[in-house]
């Protein structure tokens, strides 16, 4: 079990303002901020992220939704990351969301559904490494 995973507040969290609101839900709950930015995704930086869903039928609406606008990558740590993570967000589909959840709270569709999360600690590695450098993560450690 790792401590950390890795998150984007998706373009329609930024589009609705829920920036601030959907931070406070994740730290609220006891993760920290590892590392942070503001970015937008390109075509090719988006088909690379979820390169492990290019066969499936609703790629390209969602690498049109992935670069429709900035997006906020994020590293986070808190005890059993991965698995609690998933749990704060809920299911893919916000129909099928547990109350409470970010998704369940926030999301549109399936699609538009507000916040990613990585699926395990071997991704979530392999996917902070993707959008942030050795040296943001270790200059932000220890703060
Ligand atoms: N997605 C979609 N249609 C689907 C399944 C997924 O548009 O039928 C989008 C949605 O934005 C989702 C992302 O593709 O978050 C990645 O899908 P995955 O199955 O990995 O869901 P997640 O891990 O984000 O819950
Ligand atoms: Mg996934």
């Amino acid at each position: 079990m790792s401590n950390r995973t890795f998150a984007i507040l998706k373009p329609d969290c930024v589009r609705k303002n829920l920036i601030g609101q959907v931070l406070t839900n994740i730290t609220d709950v006891g993760f920290k901020v590892l590392a942070m930015k503001m970015t937008r995704l390109t075509k090719d930086s988006a088909s690379g992220f979820y390169e492990i869903h290019k066969e499936r039928p609703f790629f390209n609406d969602l690498l049109d939704y992935m670069t429709s606008g900035p997006c906020v990558p994020l590293a986070l740590e808190k005890d059993n990351a991965v698995e609690d993570f998933r749990k704060l967000i809920g299911a893919t589909n916000p129909a099928e969301a547990a109350e409470g959840t970010i998704r369940k709270m926030y999301a549109k569709d399936i699609t538009e559904n507000i916040v990613h999360g990585s699926d395990s600690d071997e991704n979530a590695a392999i996917e902070i490494s993707h959008f942030f450098s050795r040296k943001e993560l270790l200059e932000n450690n220890g703060f």
